[in-house]
């Protein structure tokens, strides 16, 4: 046998994800999971009706098209139109992808050659440097530093070389929470156009905005013909099983990522589409229900870990809460999280995986609010037990 490692070198290192890594210790210890990013009720009842329609009425379950359903394709259209004003033709301009994971795969993977840069924010959400390398690319990280995390706009613009190719955006940001303000996006957009950049933004957590709204990039001046959006239905309507992402842009930029996801899944489940395009049309007291819901579980997670000792960074939006730990005595992210189970029989992920300086994360825990209001009670009284026990 050769000597050689199996494993291509662009992933050499990158083993078995930190959040498959923390759920699995999470079933093995019987331990409350605030790790991995999954609610534990599932979406509407009649959204999951029409999946289960779908598949009985033959709707899907042969190959559908591999731009998607027209159903849900019209249905994301309606949307950008609803809630941003943004207009996509569906035809040519909308793609369904499996999940919003394979939508920046495919991004990527499409945009890039070999030897470009690409810059985003850290902590990375893991899939990023994953794509990025695969493409051949280089990452170039822009540090957001607590207790802020807000980007450094001088910084940005420092960073950026002749071998810049594309800007990743991620806003509501994973994991710090950190929503971009209007003139930090202004002055996103401005450096991309002024340095003729692609730029792809991954907006899975767009209607968990707590703090200020969510604005859409390409809805900026300059911004339409250059940016991919990608969203996802797994955050939003509580289906992250269902794997049901998208992407928008122009026709060229569309036809560019379909090529590459022609190649990775040719297309993205039937059946589940036809119920995501019901879900995307459901009234808009569904998503600010959804997103009182959540404010109400985030309050209480950062009131908790915060009377547990934690110093809780309450998030502008997302389902995360990042804490720093340095209170309690600790120091190092990842040993308390492979520790915690046993200690108090809670999960949570360190945020060092995600940076390249570790260190700048080194003693920040991200804990999951997505959870019934009783499993984030019983998680906070068992981590009050790390201070008296
Ligand atoms: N981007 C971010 C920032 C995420 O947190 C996640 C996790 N859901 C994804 C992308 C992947 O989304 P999906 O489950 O739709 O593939
Ligand atoms: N996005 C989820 C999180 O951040 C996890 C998704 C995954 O496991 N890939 O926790």
């Amino acid at each position: 046998m050769s000597t050689r490692p199996l494993l291509n070198r662009s992933l050499a290192g990158m083993g078995t994800t930190i959040f498959a890594e923390m759920s699995a210790l999470a079933t093995a210890t019987g331990s409350i999971n605030l790790g991995q990013g999954f609610p534990d009720t599932d979406g509407p009842r009649e959204v999951a009706e029409a999946a289960a329609r779908a598949v009985l009425d033959g709707r899907g379950n042969q190959y559908p098209p591999g731009p998607g359903v027209p159903e849900l394709r019209a249905a994301i259209t309606e949307h950008q139109q609803r809630f941003y004003g943004l207009t996509y033709d569906p035809d040519t301009e909308v793609l369904v992808t499996a999940g919003a994971t394979e939508a920046i795969a495919a991004a990527l993977l499409a945009l890039l050659e070999p030897g470009d840069e690409v810059i985003a924010f850290e902590p990375f959400y893991d899939s990023y440097a994953a794509c990025i390398a695969m493409a051949g690319a280089r990452r170039v990280p822009l540090t957001l530093r607590a207790p802020a995390f807000r980007p450094d706009l001088d910084e940005l613009r420092a960073l950026i070389t002749p071998r810049t190719r594309l800007l990743l955006v991620n806003t509501p940001h994973n994991p710090t929470g950190t929503v971009l303000t209007p003139e930090e996006l202004a002055a996103v957009a401005e450096l991309a156009v002024e340095h003729d950049l692609l730029v792809v933004t991954d907006e899975v957590y767009e209607h968990l905005v707590f703090a200020g709204a969510h604005h859409p990039l390409a809805a900026l001046p300059g911004m339409r013909e250059r940016t991919v959006a990608i969203s996802s239905a797994g955050k939003t309507f509580s289906f992250t099983g269902w794997k049901v992402g998208w992407v928008t842009g122009t026709p060229d930029l569309v036809a560019a990522v379909r090529t590459a996801k022609q190649y990775l899944t040719y297309v993205s489940a039937g059946p589940f589409q036809y119920a995501v395009a019901e879900a995307l049309r459901l009234p808009d007291g569904y998503y600010a229900d959804f997103r009182a819901d959540l404010h109400r579980k985030r309050d209480l997670l950062v009131d908790g870990l915060t009377a547990a000792g934690f110093r809780a960074f309450a998030p502008q939006g997302t389902y995360f809460v990042t804490t720093d730990i340095t209170p309690l005595g600790e120091k190092d992210g990842l040993e308390f999280c492979r520790s915690l189970p046993e200690r108090c029989g809670v999960v949570a992920i360190p945020n060092a995986v995600f940076y390249d300086d570790t260190e700048a994360g080194r003693s920040q825990v991200r804990f999951a609010f997505c959870k019934k209001v009783e499993v984030l009670e019983e998680a906070v009284s068992r981590l009050h037990a790390l201070r008296t026990g």
